[in-house]
């Protein structure tokens, strides 16, 4: 199943989207639990509640897509060079060698750099970055929690996959030890387009793409990670309770901006469509600064 959330007639819903990707028919929630977006399904489901939707289908047409998860109850963990060639590409900026780590590059963006899957990214101030690039990134939504999981037991811990776009100034990014400052600009985190569950999509093996003004840019497959799904689930649990609709983005393919000679940076005007094979796609136009 895909379950959306989306305003529709001055209110925030959370609905499940028909086969076909064209309309969605609302749960009954509360106020209360449709603030959470899908959050509140995942945890319904935890419990052992089965809701199903009511009243009519109606055209995605006709209301306004948000993030699954509006608001994710924690910051969202991110996967730093998980594609061999995307660590060819950068190797020399941010990636100073093209050695394999043993280990997987995390860090993380804050809830409040979420946005909707049609909503502008809005570019920085000229003094504080001129390099804003776009990374396509499949991402695993953790039903159930828990700490220390097993790798074997990873994909159990699955409720479902989103796309995220990894907005990043790379200025910031490399003038930094850490990546975290040039992560986590306000709006640097699209996402959506809905979340479809672990039943329907196999993580391990989809196709990721990403169009800059309808130029390819990115396309790559989940079955080249370097370390899989249930890697980065075993990984980021060690230690770590992963709690219910935590995301982990799982890294980015080769083509991003900073990877051509010479690089493209995103400017105002410029639209980003990224698509994951089986689960639907995200369009975010790039605005420039507001005040
Ligand atoms: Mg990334």
């Amino acid at each position: 199943m895909k379950f959306a959330t989306y305003q529709h007639d001055g209110r925030r819903c959370v609905g499940i989207v028909s086969a076909d990707g064209q309309s969605v028919r609302r749960l009954p929630l509360s106020e209360a639990q449709a603030a959470r977006g899908v959050l509140a399904v995942i945890d319904l489901q935890l419990a052992g509640e089965h809701i199903s939707p009511v009243g009519e289908s109606i055209p995605l047409s006709q209301v306004r897509l948000e993030a699954p998860v509006p608001t994710p109850r924690r910051n969202i963990w991110c996967v730093g060079r998980n594609y061999h060639a995307h660590a060819r590409e950068l190797s020399g900026s941010i990636f100073k060698d093209n050695k394999t780590e043993s280990w997987p590059i995390v860090f993380t963006k804050p809830p409040e750099t979420v946005i909707g899957p049609r909503d502008d990214v809005v570019l920085p101030r000229e003094a504080v970055s001129t390099q804003i690039d776009y990374e396509a990134e499949l991402t695993v939504v953790i039903g159930r929690g828990g700490k220390d999981i097993r790798r074997e037991d990873a994909l159990r811990h699955v409720f479902g996959y989103t796309i995220i776009n990894d907005v990043t100034a790379r200025d910031v990014q490399v003038r930094h030890q850490q990546w975290d400052l040039g992560k986590s600009f306000d709006t640097f985190c699209p996402m959506g387009p809905w979340i479809a569950t672990a039943d329907e999509l196999d993580g391990g093996d989809t196709r990721v793409r990403c169009w800059v003004n309808g130029d390819l840019r990115q396309d790559g497959h989940t079955r080249d990670l370097i370390f899989d799904i249930p890697t980065l689930i075993e990984t980021c649990s060690r230690g770590i309770t992963l709690l219910p609709g935590d995301l982990i983005a799982t890294g980015t393919c080769a083509g991003v901006g900073m990877g051509m000679n010479p690089p493209r940076w995103l400017k105002a005007g410029d639209v980003v469509r990224m698509s994951v094979d089986g689960l639907g796609e995200i369009e975010n136009p790039i605005a420039a600064p507001r005040a």
